[in-house]
């Protein structure tokens, strides 16, 4: 592995599967068998993967609630020319899971950071997910508590790129009762549960329908949730809509000049556009 034998003081990012073991790739099973430390979200889960691909380097713990104390000790390793390959229970390293500390701390030491790419439920579940997938914002978990979860979808409410959040299955329906209020019943939405598993599920349908789907079959609260939610209609689509509807009833009953002016107040589109839009309908009418 030539990143390895070129410059062992490297900090790896590896990959690890979000369900099937066979999503491993080789390069990752090579990082792990060669670097000098593996720290891991949880020693113990992360033992079961090692023992499975017969990999036994050094594990230690690094997770949400020690980064910050042990990040001081992992760069003193990686300056003294050791390789640490920083895991988690699943998927991307740092996708809502630990490391952003570390890797801040890696760069502002001139530590080499190197990732090894591998599954990613967000990437995987908006690859499936028939929407929209060439502009997107991974949102991670929304709020728990319903206060915080409705202001907070609320500000995404005219967000018009797909949308992508992680749920826990313990709060998928209260989570989809809450998307329904805030983006409206009918925006079309994801339900990706268990990627990559056994009882892997992918259901498009629209965001009232998914939540009385959910809400119907308890299988569908079990297991590790991605929720992708269609981004909101283009404003420039809303205001042209309400002023196909608004200018030719204003043009009916007011004068050219004041349904135009009206009508730019309503959709804030220019008055003079509008003037001339108003002109040619009150010909059309004559
Ligand atoms: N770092 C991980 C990644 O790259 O996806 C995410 C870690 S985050 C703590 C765990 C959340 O990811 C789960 O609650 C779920 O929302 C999502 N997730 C992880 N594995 C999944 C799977 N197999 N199917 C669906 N969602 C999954």
């Amino acid at each position: 592995m030539s990143n390895l034998t070129q410059n062992p003081a490297t900090l790896f990012l590896v990959a690890t599967p979000i369900g099937n073991l066979g999503d491993i790739s080789s390069r990752a099973l090579e990082t792990l068998k060669s670097v000098d430390l593996i720290a891991a979200e949880d020693t113990r889960h992360s033992r079961r993967l090692l023992q499975h691909f017969v990999i036994n380097t050094r594990l230690i713990a690094c997770h949400e609630h020690n980064e910050e104390q042990q990040t001081p000790a992992m760069i003193e390793c990686l300056l003294k020319g050791q390789s640490i390959a920083l895991i988690s229970d699943a998927g991307t390293p740092l996708v809502s899971d630990p490391g952003y500390r570390l890797v801040q701390a890696a760069i502002e030491q001139n530590i080499r950071v190197v990732p090894v790419p591998g599954p990613c439920a967000a990437i995987v579940a908006l690859s499936a997910s028939g929407l929209p997938t060439d502009r997107f914002v991974f949102e991670g978990f929304p709020p728990a508590r319903q206060g915080a979860r409705l202001n907070y979808l609320q500000a995404l409410q005219l967000e018009q790129r797909t949308l992508v959040f992680y749920v826990s299955c313990h709060r998928i329906t209260a989570t989809l009762e809450d998307m329904v209020s805030v983006f409206g019943g009918g925006r079309q939405a994801v339900l990706a549960r268990e990627l990559t598993k056994t009882f892997e599920t992918i259901h498009k349908a629209a965001l009232s329908e998914l939540k009385q789907w959910v809400e119907t079959d308890e299988n569908q609260r079990k297991g590790e949730i991605v929720v992708l939610v269609e981004g909101a209609p283009e404003q420039g689509d809303d205001k042209q809509q309400l002023l196909n509807k608004l200018l030719p009833v204003l043009v009916d009953e007011l004068p050219v000049k004041q349904a135009a002016k009206i009508a730019s107040k309503v959709t804030g589109l220019h008055k003079n556009d509008l003037y001339r839009l108003a002109l040619g309908l009150k010909q059309e009418n004559k």
